[in-house]
């Protein structure tokens, strides 16, 4: 038998300032969480408690990584979103104790096989093939929380090729930072190395191979890839 399946592999993320890595566990993404994108997808976003769906550990892809198109599908987009970090293992973790299971923030984007999604919503099928394929879930630094107070405000954007797509703000999220680590605890209880992607705003769009996709969220880094 080859050595490879007996040596485990740990899917990790940088962490800025730092020469170590961020383990990750697992990756979990909210659905709409931002009106305008809600509306965008078609659905009205007084409506609906959040929902939630995931990603494979190994979809994760450094800063600056070049991501091949992936198959299956013509319709391949971009969602920038903030990213957090739990550090601090709990289940049922009350609302004003999230900020002590946070290790830090990051950026992230949800690529997305629209095509394969939007398809599965409609059938009432599980989203994975058209959120979860193969790097996935490219991610910035993590940059330490360090004790500091839960994100609020702070802008989020999308270029693609330089041209801005998505802009919007961290106040515009409809369920925020510390509903979600609560929410998602509730239902299973988190883990050291676990990511949430917090959700996107409005202006998601496709991408195709040779764009440059970058964006960021002020004051918890950015991120560049090409589609390869
Ligand atoms: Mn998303």
């Amino acid at each position: 038998m080859p050595d490879y399946l007996f040596e485990p592999k740990i899917p990790s993320v940088a962490i800025a300032g730092s020469r170590q890595r961020f383990a990750v566990r697992r990756i979990f993404c909210v659905g709409r969480n931002y009106a305008a994108h809600a509306r965008e997808m078609g659905k009205d976003p007084t409506k609906e408690p959040p929902f939630f769906f995931m990603k494979p550990a190994d979809a994760v892809v450094d800063n600056g990584a070049a991501v091949p198109y992936p198959p299956q599908t013509n319709n391949l987009h971009h969602e920038i979103e903030l990213v957090v970090a739990i550090g601090k293992g709990g289940a049922d973790i009350a609302r004003d104790a999230v900020v002590d299971h946070i290790f830090g923030y990051a950026v992230g984007i949800d690529l997305t096989r629209r095509d394969l999604q939007l398809a599965a919503r409609d059938l009432g099928r599980p989203w994975d093939f058209g959120k979860g394929f193969d790097q996935s879930a490219p991610v910035s630094a993590i940059i330490p929380a360090e004790g500091r107070a839960l994100p609020e405000s702070g802008r989020i954007w999308l270029t693609v090729n330089d041209e801005i797509r998505q802009d919007a703000n961290l106040a515009d999220l409809i369920f925020p930072v510390a509903d979600i680590v609560m929410l998602v605890s509730q239902s299973m209880r988190l883990e050291p190395g676990d990511l949430i992607f917090t959700g996107t705003p409005e202006g998601v769009g496709p991408i195709v191979r040779g764009d440059r996709v970058a964006g960021g969220v002020d004051g918890f880094g950015e991120i560049a890839i090409t589609v390869a």
